[in-house]
């Protein structure tokens, strides 16, 4: 198929998860730093700016990019570096959403300041500065945020070449969507991503599955990312059903951070799971010593959450996930009959309400169970 020979040429992945090397020292270090999990990562220039770490300033100094500096560290060569404005985090506090999702901003990133990032950064691939556009917005606004989204497009191109920029598809209708889409592919632009997905999924479930449905039948044919995953059993219907090409795993970090456990598609408490029945590496570890907190526990955790839902990605791309009858074969005996009270993915996933909050990645270490 055309989608398996792209992941070839472009070592683009399924799971592009969010890298904080520039924040948070534990991803420039062993075992993160190896990366064996996915193909690609993702950083953000807000996560550059809001970091005061020693090591961003003397990479600066010795002209390196980002991106040599992990190398140097051990982070692999092959791996794609995706760099994003985390203008979504921003954009979040106007919208009035930074409450309800948790986040802090206290400031604002000119694209000035994105740019000078994205090329300290040596990426390998580029976003494009985008404003996320709510199904609540009025036409003015809406077209206004089209408009701007232009422009940065216009401004990205100045430093980067086409073909390696990402452009975020914005917008509820059609006609929207059709005119950012023409633009982007005027310009030569052949790698897209939807974007405004956590709102528009929280505002109207069916609108959300109707828009990320038609965002993927009209860039058919070419790398289709998705921001957004707002419950992680909802990745067999991105990658099997919708058929995305890939899509960014922040939630697997507010997962960790919560102190979850994923079998398959479902998050246990991790008080609960049998390491030993995992061979990931992260559960080698936990094995080993079950540290209750800190960052070895943090970073063994989520080693086991990316491992599983790279697994889950995997098969999903082939087609082939399904709801397993053995999805507690990694989990104590004694947590078997709580467990199935669950919901499972085949009941209904969109219906379902309770969706997770979200964390910031400040607070990772500072959950309660
Ligand atoms: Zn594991």
């Amino acid at each position: 198929m055309k989608r398996a020979k792209e992941h070839r040429e472009t070592a683009l992945s399924y799971l592009i998860p969010k890298y904080h090397f520039a924040s948070m020292s534990f991803f420039r270090e062993e075992p993160l730093v190896k990366w064996p999990y996915t193909k690609a990562v993702l950083f953000t220039a807000y996560d550059v700016y809001r970091s005061n770490d020693f090591w961003l300033h003397s990479l600066a100094r010795s002209g390196q990019t980002l991106k040599e500096g992990l190398i140097e560290l051990g982070f692999p060569k092959t791996n794609s570096l995706v760099a994003d404005t985390g203008i979504f985090e921003i954009e979040a506090k106007k919208a009035g959403l930074a409450e309800k999702l948790g986040i802090e901003i206290n400031f604002e990133l000119t694209n000035n300041q994105i740019f000078e990032a994205y090329e300290m950064s040596g990426a390998d691939f580029f976003v494009s500065p985008d404003e996320i556009i709510l199904a609540t917005d009025e036409d003015k606004p809406k077209r206004a945020k089209i408009e701007e989204i232009k422009s940065n497009l216009l401004d990205i191109l100045e430093i980067v070449p086409s073909e390696k920029v990402i452009g975020v598809i914005q917008g509820v209708e059609e006609k929207y969507i059709n005119d950012l889409f023409e633009f982007y592919r005027t310009h030569g632009v052949t790698k897209f991503a939807a974007g405004g997905i956590l709102p528009l999924y929280r505002h109207d479930k069916d609108l959300f599955q109707q828009v990320i449905t038609y965002v993927r039948n009209l860039t058919r044919g070419y790398w289709l990312h998705t921001f957004g995953l707002p419950d992680v059993r909802l990745l067999p219907f991105y990658l099997q059903e919708v058929r995305m090409d890939s899509i960014d795993t922040s939630m697997l970090l507010y997962m960790t951070a919560r102190r979850r456990y994923l079998v398959g598609i479902h998050q246990r408490p991790v008080r609960l799971a049998a390491f030993e029945h995992c061979d990931c590496q992260g559960c080698a570890t936990l094995n080993r010593q079950m540290y209750t907190r800190g960052t070895d526990f943090f970073v063994a955790l989520y080693i086991h959450n990316i491992s599983e839902a790279s697994k889950v990605a995997d098969e999903c791309s082939k087609g082939k996930w399904a709801p397993k009858k053995d999805d507690n074969r990694i989990l104590k005996d004694e947590s078997l009959e709580r467990s199935t009270a669950e919901p499972v993915y085949d009941e209904k996933p969109l219906k379902d309400k309770s969706y997770p909050d979200w964390t910031t990645a400040a607070v990772l270490f500072n959950d309660k169970e």
